[in-house]
Formats: C-alpha cells, sequence, structure tokens
C-alpha cells in the first residue's frame, strides 16, 4: 500500500510551528511496512486543500490529512475532503458525543462553530478523541482509503496509535510488511570514498542502502522491507556484512551509538582512565565525553582554557596555540590528573585569503605509554562547525588508540 500525507495549516507554512507530525507519521509509516512516496503542506485554503486532495488520489491508495479538524473557520479539512470527493456532508450523532464531552465535562456551554466537528462525509467511520474536541474520520471512497486527524500533537499521536493503527493493521491482513533499519556508523572516510568503496550495493532497491555525512562521519542507513521482523533482520545482516568485509576498518557503532559513546566503552573494558585539554572547543569535548552513561569510572578530569592571557602561566608554556604547546598540555594533564591516557586540542580560526574565509587550523597531541604525539588539521567553515569538527577529530583519535587498549596496547 503507498500512502500520501497532507497538513495543514498556514502556520506550518509560515515556520511558526515546526511540522512534529510528519516526522512522528514518517515513523509510524514505516513500521506498518507502507510506503510514502509523497508528503505535502498546505495552508488553510479550501482550493489548494481540495486540489491537494484530487492530486494525492491519483498517486496513493491511502491519504492521511493531519490537522485542520477545529471548530473555527480555517479548519477545512472536512470541507476539503467533500469537495474533493463530491460527498456531503452531514452532522453525525457519535461525533456529535464526542465533540460534547469536554464542553458537558467542564459544564461549559458548547459554541455554535464547535458544529462543524460532527460533521462527516456518510459511511465515514468516527475516530474518538478522549483528549480534544476534534473527532478523526476515516473514509473508504473509490477503493480509496481518506484518515482525517487533528492537528495537536499530542490528540494526533494518539488518535493515530489507538484508532487508526488497528484499522490499518486489519485492513492490511497477510500484505502487512516490516520495514526495518539499520545504520552502520564510520569515522575517518569521506563521503565520496566510501561511495567508490560501496559502489553496487548503493543501487540495492531492497535493502536500500543511504548513505549521510556529518563532518567525518558517514552514516550508511540500511532498509530492508519483509513479510516478517526476522527476515527484514535477516537481510540488513546480510547487507551488513558486505559493508563490512569493503569498509570494516572505520566503523564505530551502530544505530544510536556516538563516537564517544564507543570511546568510553573502550576504555571501560580495557579500564584505563583518560584526561583531556580543551583551548578553542570550550569544553564541547568534556560535554561529549561526559554526556555517556558512566562517565567517572575512565572520565578523571577535563581542563578548559578560554583565554591566552598571561595568569595561567602554569598551564600554558608559551603563547598558544601550536604543535609543541598541544605536545605540552597533553603532557601537563598527565602529570597533573595522572590518567593512563591524556589528550590536548587547541587551535585558532583566522580570515583566510581574499574571500575571507574562515580557516580554522586545529593541533591534537595525546600522551599515552610515555609516548607524545600530535597531529595538525586545516578545516573551514564557520567557528562552531569548526568547533565540532574539532572535537570529532579529537573522538576519532580516542576511538583509534583506544581501539587497540584491547589488543596488549598497555
Ligand atoms: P488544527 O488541527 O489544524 O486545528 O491544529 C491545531 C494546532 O495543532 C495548530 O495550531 C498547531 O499548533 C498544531 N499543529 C497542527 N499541525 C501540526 C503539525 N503537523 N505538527 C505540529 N503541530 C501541529
Ligand atoms: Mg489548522
Amino acid at each position: 500500500m503507498q500512502a500520501e500525507v497532507i497538513f495543514t495549516g498556514t502556520e506550518l507554512m509560515l515556520g511558526q510551528v515546526l511540522n512534529t507530525n510528519s516526522q512522528y507519521l514518517q515513523q509510524i509509516l514505516a513500521s506498518w511496512g507502507i510506503d510514502l512516496f509523497y508528503q505535502i503542506t498546505v495552508g488553510d485554503n479550501l482550493e489548494r486543500l481540495a486540489k491537494a486532495i484530487t492530486q494525492a488520489s491519483e498517486r496513493a491508495g491511502l491519504i492521511i490529512i493531519s490537522g485542520g479538524l477545529g471548530p473555527t473557520e480555517d479548519d477545512l479539512s472536512r470541507d476539503a475532503l467533500a469537495k474533493s470527493l463530491g460527498v456531503p456532508l452531514v452532522i453525525n450523532e457519535q461525533a456529535l458525543k464526542i465533540m460534547r464531552r469536554l464542553f458537558d465535562e467542564r459544564n461549559l456551554p458548547i459554541p455554535d462553530n464547535n458544529l462543524r466537528q460532527a460533521l462527516v462525509p456518510p459511511g465515514g467511520i468516527v475516530l474518538d478523541n478522549p483528549i480534544g474536541t476534534a473527532p478523526g474520520i476515516i473514509l473508504e471512497h473509490n477503493e480509496k482509503i481518506y484518515i482525517l486527524i487533528p492537528g495537536p500533537p499530542s490528540e494526533f499521536k494518539l488518535m493515530l496509535n489507538k484508532e487508526v493503527e488497528p484499522f490499518i493493521i486489519k485492513k492490511l491482513g497477510s500484505e502487512r510488511k516490516i520495514i526495518k533499519s539499520r545504520v552502520i556508523k564510520l569515522s575517518g572516510l569521506g563521503e565520496s570514498t566510501a561511495d567508490q568503496r560501496l559502489g553496487d550495493l548503493l543501487q540495492s532497491a531492497n535493502p536500500t542502502l543511504a548513505p549521510t555525512a556529518r563532518f567525518s562521519e558517514v552514516h550508511l542507513r540500511i532498509t530492508s522491507k519483509a513479510e516478517s521482523m526476522d527476515k527484514a533482520l535477516q537481510m540488513n545482516a546480510e547487507l551488513e556484512e558486505k559493508i563490512l568485509q569493503r569498509v570494516g576498518e572505520y566503523v564505530f557503532g551502530t544505530d544510536d551509538d556516538t563516537l564517544a559513546d564507543v570511546v568510553g566503552r573502550q576504555f571501560e573494558s580495557s579500564r584505563l582512565t583518560l584526561a583531556t585539554v580543551e583551548y578553542l572547543t570550550g569544553g564541547l569535548l568534556a560535554n561529549q565525553l561526559n554526556a555517556i552513561q558512566n562517565p567517572g569510572k575512565f572520565y578523571k578530569a577535563g581542563l578548559v582554557i578560554g583565554s591566552n592571557d598571561p595568569g595561567i602561566e602554569n598551564l600554558i608554556f608559551s603563547p598558544l596555540p601550536g604543535k609543541e604547546q598541544a605536545e605540552q598540555l597533553a603532557d601537563w594533564a598527565k602529570k597533573a590528573a595522572n590518567p593512563d591516557f591524556s589528550i590536548a586540542v587547541t587551535g585558532e580560526i583566522k580570515e583566510s585569503g581574499k574571500g575571507k574565509k574562515l580557516r580554522g587550523t586545529i593541533y591534537i597531541a595525546t600522551n599515552y605509554n610515555g609516548k607524545t604525539r600530535s597531529g595538525e588539521f586545516i578545516l573551514w567553515g564557520l567557528p562552531q562547525d569548526i568547533r565540532e569538527r574539532a572535537v570529532q577529530l579529537s573522538l576519532s583519535t580516542l576511538w583509534r588508540i583506544s581501539r587497540g587498549f584491547g589488543q596488549g596496547g598497555r
């Protein structure tokens, strides 16, 4: 079954309200195994809304409309559906009860406007809304299914789970498919190199393989569609195995793993401890390492240096930044906090060249096993991006080195 979704609301078109129903609904549709090929957002305008419904009917078998079920003039989803399909709207007793309930509970008079909310095309199924006044509607018409759900996110979710899901699952019957994803996460491999190595795998139709990149991380999302969860998991595992054969040395984790999580786990399992020093990144590295479940065990200390000024001469041996200075800071952290491993990241961001683009020069130094090592990296972009990438590079360095711990690296 193919679905098309129509989100209504001028507030969504103006960027005043973030369309959170969209993400929720996409995830639910995927879990039902229903393909979503198009989704559209339309302002509160009868003509355009009716046209969107007509167009959706040409492309999909299931048309879901989010929002526009309120009592006011700009709540037009019912009217638009009637207009598009050429069906009437009549007062529905069950819808009337749902609409009245909240007013009765609160002893409030029912405004005339609200009667609109009880209008349903003949043959429509009314969906309960225990936390609002707008009933939802399911209408089967010309072998298509139309589902109208109120826009407020809490009502939207509840109705989708409680009322719509059982209806859809029953409809799908044995046709029901499962869509299951798995994300493989890589560090240190550029997106274009990933593309080259994975080549033909990226063309696969089921499972699909979709790469996304953020700085020096590449995430590969594998998605399988199958009759059962077991089958989908097996299909994902088969493709994962092929991916590992081609780019396995860059893989640091899966699904919700972050580089910081994996670094933490590697330090924990080898019972090694860590200290960090940062200049330029303002504590971002410490923050990421501290966001994992049990940072206290392996993460001994983190120092954030905010300025280059005199007064912290004990730490700054010569003006920052620089490669030797980064090394000195890593050595200092090793002495000061006595961890097994220390890392220092420093750098500077300057305007460069005619275009005055921002160029970051980052120095990363480590101290482990009596050896101090360092590297220099050039990064371009906005200051915050440069800082985030510097942290990602530091975590990537920690990941690569701590991977060796398990193999007698100590
Ligand atoms: P409606 O059902 O169209 O009357 O929507 C009522 C309220 O729900 C709107 O004023 C929005 O604040 C919110 N809303 C509607 N659609 C969405 C959406 N797609 N995502 C998040 N909030 C929404
Ligand atoms: Mg609306």
